[in-house]
């Protein structure tokens, strides 16, 4: 892959990049933007790969890689997550630090974006050496982050301990606590009532508002939600809790289906006896791929990237498909899914609420002062309604899909603060 700096014509693979770089050239296009405009939007601001030395438990040295990239700093420090998962490399955290930037920009908070990530698989590891593994991942990408730099948050693999040893490790460095350098930290530390569930009810509002868009009644539908972690299992609770029958969920050891609706609640339970879903009782095994072409309403990916492809896009059944995880629909699919009329609420809209609450908590940090989880869950659904509303007024005026009208607003935004800074020198 190429670096994104030579991407006035991004490359027609499907990789997560070139994917993101196809969307901004787009946009670009769109809004007529020049061809340098274009071209620093598609060039991070700046990129940090580390290596990550492990001292292993059984007192051998492995050695991981590790990265930050910050797209872009206009309107504000750069946020996003932070990913272990044994496949990131470079051109993974840059898609995911561009979108970090679009998705700050529509929900409008006051951010940039960025994306780090650790090429290792948790499941591998002990408590302990994930403790080594962020203490030293956190020291090296330390001179880059800070609360009015860059605001690491959990993502893929990576939870609230995960920021609680991140924050410990920053603040040790300083000399003082620095409870604004991430997000999604224990409460106990600083972090924001509604935090841990924010995303979902996010994925799960934004569903809701399509469905009523589309003329669905909640009590009357039914969804399919793939990867049952932070968001996809809030998601599928969210939904059942609003009267949609969630048929079918998955994780990546499989998936399950119960045509009359799973219990979300028994299968939690279930989840945090057993560490999957599979083999919960009151359902039945069905092959993870077929999950994706279920005949049901909602179609909810909450897992990785890349998986609408070409390939099974025509056999998707569901008439919206609300992206719970970054860029599960691929450049090829969303063209498809287009053409067959389904509603594809683009992942920078519809998994926003967890970057919107993250910015309530970095608020409540540098206020000192904690807010009660009402006003922070009302607060989220007001900003994701307005922006979900902005996208639908944008694509309805303008003919365009979700995705590009989403695309094409935050990128306005972005534009008009580097308009109003000029370029330095
Ligand atoms: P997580 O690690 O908590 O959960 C991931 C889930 O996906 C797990 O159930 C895992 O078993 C499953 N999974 C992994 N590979 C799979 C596969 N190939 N098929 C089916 N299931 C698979 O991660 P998360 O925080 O829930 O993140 C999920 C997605 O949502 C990612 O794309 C992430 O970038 C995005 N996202 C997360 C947040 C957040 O606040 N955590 C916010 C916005 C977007």
């Amino acid at each position: 892959m190429a670096h994104p700096e030579a991407a006035a014509t991004p490359p027609a693979s499907t990789d997560p990049l070139s994917d993101a770089l196809a969307q901004l050239a787009e946009a670009a296009s769109a809004l007529d933007l020049s061809d340098g405009l274009h071209r620093l939007l598609a060039t991070p601001r700046r990129e940090l790969q580390v290596s990550v030395p492990l001292r292993r438990d059984d007192g051998s040295t492995a050695v991981l890689s590790g990265y930050r990239v910050q797209h872009n700093f206009t309107r504000g420090p750069a946020k996003g997550g932070l990913r272990y998962s044994p496949s990131v490399d470079l051109d993974e955290v840059r898609a995911l630090a561009m979108w970090m930037t679009w998705k700050c920009a529509l929900v409008d908070v006051p951010y940039g974006g960025a994306k780090g990530g650790v090429a290792v698989d948790p499941r591998d590891h002990s408590t302990s050496e994930l403790e080594r593994i962020t203490r030293r991942y956190t020291s090296e990408i330390l001179p880059i982050i800070g609360p009015d730099v860059d605001i690491p948050a959990p993502d893929i693999g990576t939870d609230e301990t995960t920021m609680a040893w991140i924050m410990d490790t920053f603040s040790v460095a300083k000399g003082y606590t620095v409870p604004g350098v991430v997000t999604g930290k224990p409460i106990s530390l600083g972090g924001s009532l509604g935090r841990a569930l924010a995303t979902s009810r996010g994925v799960a509002h934004i569903a809701l508002m399509a469905m009523a868009s589309r003329g669905i009644d909640p009590a009357h539908a039914t969804a399919a939600v793939q990867g049952f972690g932070k968001v996809g299992r809030g998601t599928a609770r969210f939904l059942a809790d609003a009267g949609v029958r969630v048929r079918a969920v998955s994780d990546i050891d499989g998936a399950i289906y119960s045509h009359d609706g799973l219990d979300i609640a028994r299968l939690s339970e279930h989840v945090d006896r057993t560490g999957s879903v599979v083999g919960f009782d009151a359902s039945e095994q069905i092959d993870p791929a077929y999950l994706l072409a279920l005949e049901v309403d909602v179609l909810v990916p909450a897992a990785v990237e890349g998986v609408l492809t070409e390939d099974n896009a025509h056999a998707v059944q569901a008439t919206i498909v609300v992206e719970g995880a970054n860029g599960p629909t691929t450049k090829a699919a969303d063209a498809i899914l287009q053409q067959r009329d389904v509603l594809v609420v683009p992942d920078i809209l519809a998994n926003a609420g967890g970057v919107v609450v993250s910015y309530f908590e970095w608020v409540q940090a540098n206020q000192a002062y904690q807010w009660n989880e009402r006003e922070v869950n009302d607060r989220l659904e007001e900003k994701m309604a307005r922006a979900w509303h902005d996208v639908v007024a944008h694509a309805g005026a303008h003919g365009r899909t979700f995705r590009q009208a989403a695309t094409m607003i935050a990128v306005e935004r972005v534009v008009e603060a580097h308009r109003l800074r000029g370029l330095y020198p």
